[in-house]
């Protein structure tokens, strides 16, 4: 009877940032909005980040916030969550969850040769390398966005190789 009882976390992110030595920081707010308890629930990301956390129970509505610090590992990969916990009749539920937001702050491609570049104002040439702020929307040549290392109309890291 128990064993179909089975408690529904669902996950969040929320106010996540990187800053210029490659650190994450962001919060996962965790909620369980089945009126059944989930015990023993294990926080596992991996792809862009690497982090796990031990959660003993989640009851009720209320959100519980996770804080992951972390190296970012790969900034062109998405953050996979996977939850996995367990019901009142200690059945397991495994849940996984992707956040597709982009970590690098920028996108790479090529200019249409009306764009202005925010760090030394020259033209970017057709067809050259361009990165525009995720952000803000801010274009750069390549080379400028290298130097600067983040936007300076907004703030965003570029995390260029
Ligand atoms: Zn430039
Ligand atoms: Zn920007």
């Amino acid at each position: 009877m128990l064993d179909s009882l089975t408690p529904n976390i669902e996950a969040r992110v929320d106010n996540w940032g990187v800053d210029e030595t490659k650190t994450i920081k962001m919060e996962i707010a965790l909620k369980n909005p089945d009126k059944y308890g989930a015990k023993n629930i294990t926080l596992e990301i991996h792809g862009a980040l690497s982090y796990n956390a031990k959660i003993p129970e989640i009851v009720g509505e209320s959100e519980v916030p996770i804080q992951v610090v972390s190296e970012v590992r790969d900034p062109n990969s998405i953050i996979n969550i996977d939850i996995v916990y367990e019901g009142p009749g200690g059945n397991i539920t495994t849940k996984s969850y992707q956040f597709d937001i982009n970590i690098k702050g920028y996108e790479l491609s090529k200019a249409e040769g009306t764009e202005k570049c925010a760090l030394c104002r020259g033209k970017i040439f057709k067809d050259t390398d361009m990165v525009t702020c995720a952000k803000c929307g801010a274009t750069y040549h390549l080379q400028c966005a290298k130097r600067v290392g983040k936007c300076r109309i907004c703030g965003t890291v570029f995390l260029l190789e």
